[in-house]
C-alpha cells in the first residue's frame, strides 16, 4: 500500500475547505490544509461577514432620523469610517483565530502559503513537497474587472473593506448582489453614489418584481442608477476621476468600484499542467461526488461557480466528508437554495420565480402584497415592503417566497424551510400569524392575484 503524509490535502482555508477539513480529521483522517492568504476565506474576510458589519454601519442614519417620530431627539450625529474599518478589523482578527483554534482542535496541520500541484498526489508549498491520498482543491473566486482603459484607477469589493477614506461621490458598476449591496452601503453613509449597469433590471436571476422594487426604493432612497450602459473608460480628472460612458456622456467621480463577475481561482498553480478540465468560464468541472477527471482530485465551493454562497460550499464540504469517508447521504439537494441579499431594503428569496414557475407548471397563482411597514407609519421612513408568493393550483403546492423589506432573510430562512417540506397553501392558511409582525402577512395571504 503506498504511503501518503496525508489522507486529505486541502487547497484553501475558506467556508469550504475549512469545513471539509475539520469534519474529516474528526474522522480520524489525516489532513492538512493550505492557505496562502487568510484563514476564513473570502466570506469571513472580504465577503459576508465585514459586508454585513458595514450594512449595519449603514443603517444608523435612518434609524436617528426615525426615532424623532417615537419622541426621542438625537443630537446631532457624526461617524467615523477609520473607526469603523479599525474595529471591522478586530473582529475579523478575532473570527480568524476561532478559525485557527478550531482547525488545531480537530487535529488539522495548518500550512501557510500559496500551495502549487505537483502531480496528482503531491502539493508542494513554499517549496516543501507533500503527498497526499486526495487533494480537494477549494481556492474559491476573485472579483473580475473587464480591459478598459483607466483600469488601473479601479476598485473592487475587496479593497472597499480597506479604504482609507470614504469618497464624496462613487460609481458602482454592476447589477448583482454585491453591486446594490455596496450601493446601499455606501448611499447610507453619505456617499454620492450611482450605479452603472449595462443591464435594464438590477439582479439578474431574481423574481421581476422583486427586482423592480428594489431599483424604486433604492431611486427613492437617492441612489442614482443608469440602466443599459457601461464605462468605456475612466480619465483622471484633477484629484477625482470622469467615467466616459459609451454614449459619450461623462460622470465624475471620486472613486469607482467594479462588482462585474467573480472568477474562479483556478490558474498558475498547477491544475492546468496536470489536465484538471476547466469549463468555459474556467470554472472545475466535478462530477455529483465533487471528484474532477483527476480521480484522486475533488473540487467544491466557489471554484466550481455553481451556487457560491458559504453554506452551499459548507454543505458540498459535509457532503464530500460523508461520500468518502463515511459513505453516507448523497451529494447536496441544489433545489430551493434560500438566498438573501443585503440591499437595503433586504430581500429574501427561496424556490422558483413567477416566471420560472409558468415555465414548469401550466397552473400557477400568485399571491402578492405590499405596504408600508408598521415602523415607517412613525418613523417618516419612506420604505415599503413587498411579499409574493407563488403556488400550483392543482397540488396547492407552495413552489416559491419572495420578498423585500425588513428582515426579509431572517423570515424566509424559515420559509425555505416550509417550502423544503413541501408545505401547500393551505398549510400556511391553516397557520396561526404572529401579530404584529410582517411574516405574519405569510399566513393571511388569501385572494390570488395572477
Ligand atoms: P473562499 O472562501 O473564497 O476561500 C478560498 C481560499 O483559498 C481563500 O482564502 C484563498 O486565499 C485560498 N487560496 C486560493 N488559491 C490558493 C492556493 N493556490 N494556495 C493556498 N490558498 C489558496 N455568501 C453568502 O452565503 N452570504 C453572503 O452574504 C455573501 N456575501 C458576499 C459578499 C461579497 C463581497 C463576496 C465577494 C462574497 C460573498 N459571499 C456571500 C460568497 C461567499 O463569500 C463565498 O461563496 C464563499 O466564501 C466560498 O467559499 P469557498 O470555500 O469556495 O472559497
Amino acid at each position: 500500500m503506498t504511503h501518503y503524509d496525508f489522507g486529505l490535502f486541502v487547497i484553501g482555508a475558506g467556508s469550504g475547505g475549512v469545513r471539509t477539513a475539520n469534519m474529516a480529521s474528526g474522522l480520524g483522517v489525516k489532513v492538512a490544509i493550505a492557505e496562502e492568504r487568510y484563514l476564513g476565506g473570502t466570506c469571513v474576510n472580504v465577503g459576508c461577514v465585514p459586508k454585513k458589519l458595514f450594512v449595519y454601519a449603514s443603517q444608523f442614519q435612518d434609524q436617528f432620523d426615525a426615532a424623532a417620530g417615537f419622541g426621542w431627539t438625537v443630537d446631532k450625529s457624526t461617524f467615523n469610517w477609520t473607526s469603523l474599518i479599525k474595529n471591522k478589523n478586530q473582529e475579523i482578527v478575532r473570527l480568524q483565530k476561532v478559525y485557527k483554534n478550531r482547525l488545531q482542535k480537530s487535529g488539522v496541520r495548518i500550512i501557510t502559503g500559496r500551495a502549487q500541484v505537483l502531480d496528482a498526489h503531491t502539493v508542494a508549498v513554499d517549496g516543501k513537497e507533500y503527498s497526499a491520498e486526495r487533494i480537494l482543491i477549494a481556492t474559491g473566486g476573485w472579483p473580475f474587472v473587464p480591459d478598459i482603459p483607466g483600469k488601473q484607477h479601479i476598485v473592487t469589493s475587496n479593497d472597499m473593506f480597506f479604504l482609507e477614506q470614504l469618497p464624496k461621490r462613487l460609481i458602482i458598476v454592476g447589477g448583482g448582489y454585491i453591486a446594490v449591496e455596496f450601493a446601499g452601503i455606501l448611499h447610507g453613509l453619505g456617499v454620492n453614489t450611482t450605479i452603472c449597469h449595462r443591464g435594464h433590471k438590477l439582479l439578474s436571476g431574481f423574481d421581476e418584481d422583486i427586482r423592480d422594487f428594489l431599483a424604486h426604493e433604492m431611486t427613492k432612497k437617492g441612489i442614482n442608477i443608469l440602466f443599459n450602459t457601461d464605462i468605456e473608460a475612466i480619465e483622471n480628472a484633477d484629484d477625482s476621476f470622469a467615467a466616459r460612458l459609451i454614449d459619450g456622456s461623462k460622470v465624475n467621480t471620486d472613486l469607482v468600484m467594479y462588482a462585474t463577475g467573480r472568477i474562479p481561482n483556478t490558474t498558475g498553480f498547477g491544475l492546468e499542467m496536470l489536465g484538471v478540465e476547466l469549463d468555459s468560464e474556467r470554472a472545475i468541472k466535478v462530477n455529483s461526488d465533487y471528484q474532477t477527471n483527476v480521480p484522486s482530485i475533488y473540487a467544491l465551493g466557489d471554484v466550481t461557480n455553481r451556487v457560491n454562497l458559504t453554506p452551499v460550499a459548507i454543505a458540498e464540504g459535509m457532503a464530500l466528508v460523508n461520500k468518502l469517508y463515511v459513505n453516507q447521504l448523497g451529494p447536496v439537494d441544489y433545489d430551493n437554495i434560500p438566498t438573501a441579499v443585503f440591499s437595503q431594503p433586504t430581500i429574501g428569496a427561496v424556490g422558483l420565480t413567477e416566471a420560472q414557475a409558468r415555465e414548469k407548471y401550466p397552473d400557477i397563482d400568485i399571491y402578492k402584497t405590499s405596504f408600508t411597514p408598521m415602523k415607517n407609519n412613525l418613523s417618516g421612513i419612506d420604505e415599503k415592503t413587498l411579499m409574493k408568493m407563488i403556488v400550483i393550483r392543482s397540488t396547492d403546492r407552495v413552489v416559491g417566497m419572495h420578498m423585500a423589506g425588513p428582515d426579509a432573510p431572517e423570515i424566509i430562512q424559515g420559509m425555505a424551510v416550509a417550502i423544503r417540506a413541501g408545505a401547500t397553501k393551505t398549510v400556511f392558511d391553516s397557520t396561526i400569524g404572529i401579530h404584529p409582525t410582517a411574516a405574519e402577512e405569510f399566513v393571511t395571504l388569501r385572494d390570488a392575484v395572477n
